[in-house]
C-alpha cells in the first residue's frame, strides 16, 4: 500500500488552552468554553514541534500524494489530519464529501472589471452548501472518539442558529444515528422556511424559542453548563479547527506558493477568519509555505465590530465594543459581538508579526456593494451567495483604497451556495427590499421570467396553433431572423 493510503501513525497531544485566563484542559472532556473564566478556548497539539523533524517538502509531497486517495478518512479534509486534529482514529472520522472545493478562475471580463486576477473558492460545494461542513466533519468526529472511549449510550448535539450552522449540524447527527441526537432550536417566526428546509429534512428536533437568535444562545448555553449536551455553536473550538483546512487547500492549489496572493474571507462570529489564520500560520511553522498570504476579513457597515477595532491605527489605542447590528443582505454574518474576537486577536498578532503590518487588514463596505457585487459575480459565471458578494465587494473596496497592487490575486471565499441566499436576488428583482436594507436595485439589472402566452389563450387553440403561435410569439419577443 502506498504511503498516501496509509492511515498516519501520528498521534497529537492535544489540550484545550483558553485564551481568557491561559488555564489548560485535557480534551478526554468536551468543553465548550472555559469553566474558570467563561472564555473561549483554542486547541492546541502539544507535540507539534515533532512535526518539524519532517521537512516542508516531505509535508507537501505527502499530501499532494493524498489527493489521489480512495480511503474516506483521508479523502476530505483529514487530508491534513497532522496538521489539525491528530486525535481520532481511522474508523472514528466522518467523511461526508466535505472539503476539497474547487477554486474558480474568474472569467476574463471579470477580472477586466476587478482590474486583477481574480478566483472563487467555492465552499458552498460542501454537503449541506456552506463551509460550516468543515468545522462539523470535526467536531463530530471528536463526539465520534468520544462515545468509543466513554461508552455513552447517548449524546445531544445542541445548536442555535437560523441557517447554515443548524443545517450541517443536523447533516452530521443523522449520518451517524445510533447514540447521536440532534437538536436545532431557533428564534420562533424569525426564520423563513427554506432556513427550516435542511434540519427537518434531516430529521433534526427543531425547537423554536420566543425572541431572537441571542435567546436561542442563552436557553443553549444554559443546557449545555448543566446537562450532557454537545453544544455546536461557534464557541466550540473543535470547529474551528476542522475549518482550518480550509487555508490547507488555498495553499495546496497554489502550489505551496501564496506569494502575492490576497484572500477574502467574510467575517461574521469570526470563527472562519480565525481558523484561516490558524492554518496558513501552521504551514508556515512547519515550512510547509514559505510566505503568508495577504488576508483581508470583510465586513458589512451593518454589522462591522472587527472592523472598527482594526480601524484604529495605533494597536495601543484600539477597543473592542459590541455593535448594534442593522439588517443586512450578509445574513450569515450579521452579528455584532463576534464570539471568536479574542481568538482573532491572537492569530492576527502572530500574523502580522511573521507578515508585516499589511499581512492582516479588515475592510469595510456597504449592502448596495454586497448585492451588486453578488450580481455582478454571478452574471460572471460564479455561484456566490450573498457573503461571497461581501468578498468581492471587499476586494474592490481594498483596491479603491490602494491596498493592493496590480501584480497580486485575489481568492474570494463564496462560504455558501449561491441558492442558499436565493431569497435577496429575488428582492432585488423585485425591487422589494425593506428601506432598513438600504439598497436601491439597478432596474436595469433586473431579471424576471416572461410568460409566452396566457393559458386561457392555449386553451382555446388546438395543440398545433397553438405550438406555431408560442413559436411565433418567442420569435417576435427573442427578434430572431430566419436562417
Ligand atoms: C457562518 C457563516 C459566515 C460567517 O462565518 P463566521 O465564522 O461566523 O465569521 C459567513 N458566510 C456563511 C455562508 C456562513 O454560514
Ligand atoms: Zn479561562
Amino acid at each position: 500500500m502506498s504511503l498516501a493510503n496509509t492511515f498516519p501513525e501520528y498521534r497529537a497531544k492535544m489540550e484545550y488552552h483558553c485564551l481568557g485566563c491561559n488555564s489548560r484542559y485535557d480534551i478526554k472532556e468536551l468543553h465548550y468554553t472555559c469553566p474558570e473564566c467563561g472564555s473561549v478556548f483554542i486547541l492546541e497539539d502539544l507535540t507539534f514541534d515533532e512535526l518539524k523533524k519532517t521537512s516542508g517538502k516531505e509535508w507537501r509531497e505527502l499530501f499532494d500524494a493524498r489527493t489521489a486517495t480512495k480511503k474516506d478518512s483521508l479523502r476530505g479534509i483529514f487530508r491534513f489530519y497532522e496538521l489539525f486534529a491528530a486525535v481520532m482514529e481511522e474508523d472514528e472520522i466522518l467523511y461526508l464529501g466535505e472539503g476539497n472545493t474547487p477554486i474558480v478562475a474568474s472569467s476574463p471580463a471579470l477580472n477586466k472589471i476587478t482590474g486583477i486576477k481574480t478566483a472563487y473558492k467555492n465552499d458552498g460545494q460542501n454537503p449541506s452548501a456552506s463551509f460550516k461542513d468543515r468545522g462539523m466533519a470535526c467536531a463530530f468526529s471528536y463526539i465520534n472518539a468520544l462515545l468509543n472511549k466513554n461508552n455513552w449510550d447517548e449524546i445531544l448535539t445542541v445548536c442555535a442558529s437560523t441557517g447554515d450552522t443548524s443545517a450541517a449540524a443536523a447533516l452530521y447527527a443523522s449520518y451517524m444515528g445510533g447514540p447521536v441526537k440532534s437538536v436545532v432550536i431557533l428564534p420562533q417566526g424569525k426564520v423563513t422556511p427554506q432556513q427550516l428546509a435542511q434540519p427537518l429534512g434531516s430529521g433534526a428536533k427543531v425547537l423554536e424559542v420566543p425572541g431572537v437568535f441571542d435567546d436561542c444562545m442563552k436557553v443553549v448555553e444554559h443546557l449545555a453548563d448543566n446537562y450532557r449536551v454537545a453544544l455546536l455553536n461557534s464557541k466550540n473550538s473543535w470547529r474551528i479547527l476542522g475549518q482550518e483546512s480550509y487555508a490547507f487547500e488555498v495553499a495546496q492549489w497554489y502550489d505551496w506558493d501564496l506569494k502575492d496572493k490576497c484572500i477574502f474571507v467574510p467575517i461574521g462570529n469570526a470563527g472562519n477568519i480565525t481558523a484561516v489564520m490558524a492554518g496558513f500560520l501552521k504551514l508556515y511553522e512547519l515550512e510547509i509555505i514559505n510566505e503568508l498570504p495577504r488576508l483581508f476579513g470583510v465586513q458589512s457597515a451593518h454589522a462591522d465590530p472587527v472592523y472598527r477595532y482594526y480601524s484604529v491605527n495605533d494597536p495601543k489605542e484600539r477597543e473592542y465594543k459590541p455593535v448594534t447590528v442593522q439588517p443586512s443582505v450578509a445574513q450569515a454574518a450579521m452579528i455584532g459581538n463576534p464570539v471568536s474576537f479574542p481568538r482573532v486577536k491572537h492569530f492576527a498578532e502572530k500574523f502580522e508579526a511573521i507578515g508585516g503590518k499589511n499581512a492582516f487588514q479588515v475592510v469595510q463596505v456597504s449592502e448596495q456593494q454586497i448585492m451588486d457585487s453578488m450580481l455582478l459575480a454571478n452574471s460572471n459565471g460564479h455561484i456566490a451567495c450573498t457573503q461571497g458578494g461581501e468578498c468581492l465587494a471587499g476586494l474592490i473596496r481594498a483596491k479603491e483604497l490602494g491596498l493592493i497592487n496590480e501584480n497580486e490575486m485575489a481568492v474570494l471565499d463564496s462560504t455558501a451556495h449561491q441558492l442558499k441566499f436565493v431569497g435577496f436576488q429575488d428582492m432585488y428583482y423585485q425591487n422589494d427590499f425593506p428601506d432598513e436594507y438600504e439598497v436601491t436595485p439597478d432596474a436595469s439589472k433586473a431579471n424576471k421570467p416572461e410568460l409566452v402566452i396566457k393559458s386561457t389563450e392555449k386553451d382555446s387553440l388546438s395543440e398545433e396553433q397553438y405550438i406555431s403561435k408560442a413559436a411565433d410569439n418567442v420569435v417576435s419577443m427573442l427578434g430572431l431572423e430566419k436562417k
